[in-house]
């Protein structure tokens, strides 16, 4: 059984591979990247269909559940149904896979077509696998050329993957830029030191890390009295793992210190390494709709929000055999774009507000880290370093901010906390309770993920 395949081999062949590509062209897979939305939603809809229907014959805990929802694949006739089948989250994925070992009763093929499995720990700590076929691992490369491609990664770039190798579904993204005919360097995390070296060995063009791991970088080349815009090669910097790409201030910072475009980036391992990505127009990140059905949902009702208003990204699969994913909610805060982008792609863009792990509510208001970066950047004299501490105060959260002034900024130290205080009344509508303010590199700075919310709330 495999229609979905066929369907997309009919409108435009794949196999786009680096021999055939010519560096100006425009689009990794034209037929598929600007479909126009009613074909695509049509596909859509055809492909969940047949997905379900793996699902169901491949997977116990799938029968189940829809059997328990009464909800049967061929019941599926447009895409606003896929609101009556039941959710997945990260939570369901760690039990089942401890009920049936090694990959979960989720899982719908045989152990024996598996050729990769990523793992991610989340913060509980019990890492949760994510199975592909090689026909799944050969689509994710795919897509993972098709996002590379988009963010202007060509054939005759130098391309230094600086991702973790160790388990990481991130890893093996790599091949997607070797799919392109880029030069590809395989450094993984490796000591800033050590990444700097490599860059001036190798004088990459194109990188792919965290926000926070460039910004570190950069601030560490700079020490060492190398100009990372005037003394190295880079030109495009891909980012993932944090909202920080999407963040027009702490972008900007980033290229200016880089001399660089930065290209934000979202994969999930639970699905797919590979799932959406900026174009040159740099405003939201162009989700693979061939590969996933977007839902945003209001994370507390579980009922669908407006495009444009933020809520939860539920994500379903529309191809992976080894594991389908229906409804995952995966806990990052999105806002939809179905509207026309100017570069010709008609793929839904998404904008990443953050987790709503992260989120916290300071007077009815929902707060996230990149609303606080987003104001702490809008402050010249501010290095772009922050720490926010929340407490409780009367059974409210109220939160504390740390802050640093920017080297070579005259600081107007006693002024500055009321500055900041304004700042955040101007563009949150609130304030932090406290606000220190610390000289340049006081903040601890992060290798990989920044851990900028400190929680002191009991309970
Ligand atoms: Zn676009």
């Amino acid at each position: 059984m495999n229609p979905p395949r066929t369907a997309t081999a009919a409108a435009s062949p794949p196999g786009a591979s680096a021999t055939t590509l010519a560096p100006g062209r425009t689009f990794w897979d034209e037929g598929v990247e600007t479909r126009p939305r009613p074909e695509l939603e049509a596909l859509q809809v055809s492909l969940l269909r047949d997905h379900l229907d793996h699902a169901y014959r491949g997977s116990p805990w799938y029968r189940r559940a829809l059997d328990a929802a009464g909800v049967s694949p061929r019941d599926i006739r447009s895409i606003a149904d896929v609101a009556h089948l039941p959710f997945v989250d990260k939570k369901l994925l760690r039990d089942r896979q401890l009920a049936a070992p090694l990959l979960g009763d989720l899982a719908a093929v045989d152990e024996r077509e598996v050729v990769y499995v990523s793992a991610s720990s989340g913060s509980t700590g019990v890492p949760t696998l994510s199975p592909f076929t090689a026909e799944d691992f050969d689509e994710f490369q795919d897509v993972q050329a098709r996002l590379f491609w988009a963010a202007g990664l060509r054939p005759d770039d130098r391309y230094c993957h600086a991702l973790n190798f160790s388990l990481f579904v991130g890893g093996p993204d790599v091949i997607g830029a070797q799919r392109v005919g880029a030069l590809c360097i395989w450094a993984g995390t490796v000591p800033a030191d050590r990444l700097i070296f490599l860059f001036q060995q190798f004088q990459p063009t194109v990188t792919w890390t965290t926000p926070s791991y460039a910004w570190y970088l950069g601030e560490t080349a700079r020490a060492q009295g190398i100009d990372p815009a005037r003394d190295l090669a880079l030109s495009r910097i891909i980012v993932a793992g944090e909202p920080g790409g999407s963040i027009g201030a702490t972008r900007r910072a980033i290229e200016e210190l880089w001399g660089a475009d930065l290209f934000d980036f979202y994969g999930i391992s639970d699905i797919f390494g590979a799932s959406a990505g900026m174009c040159a127009e740099k405003d939201g990140l162009h989700l693979a709709e061939d590969h996933h059905l977007l839902e945003v949902l209001d994370p507390a009702t579980g009922q669908a929000v407006p495009d444009g208003q933020q809520g939860e990204m539920v994500l379903t699969t529309l191809r992976k055999r080894a594991r389908p994913m229906i409804r995952f909610r995966t806990g990052d805060v999105v806002t939809r774009d179905r509207s026309p982008c100017p570069c010709g792609r008609t793929h839904a863009r998404i904008r990443i507000h953050g987790r709503t792990d992260d989120m916290f509510i300071v007077n009815g208001v929902n707060v996230f880290p990149s609303d606080v970066e987003v104001v702490v950047r809008s402050l010249e004299e501010l290095s772009g370093e922050y720490r926010i501490t929340l407490h409780r105060e009367n059974h409210l959260t109220r939160f504390d901010l740390e802050v640093e002034v920017r080297s070579g900024a005259s600081p107007r130290t006693a002024t500055l906390p009321d500055a900041v205080r304004s700042a955040f009344r101007n563009r949150l509508g609130l304030s932090p309770r406290g606000v220190l303010v610390h000289p340049d590199g006081t903040l601890p700075r992060s290798v990989h993920k920044a851990k900028r919310v400190v929680d002191r709330r009991e309970g």
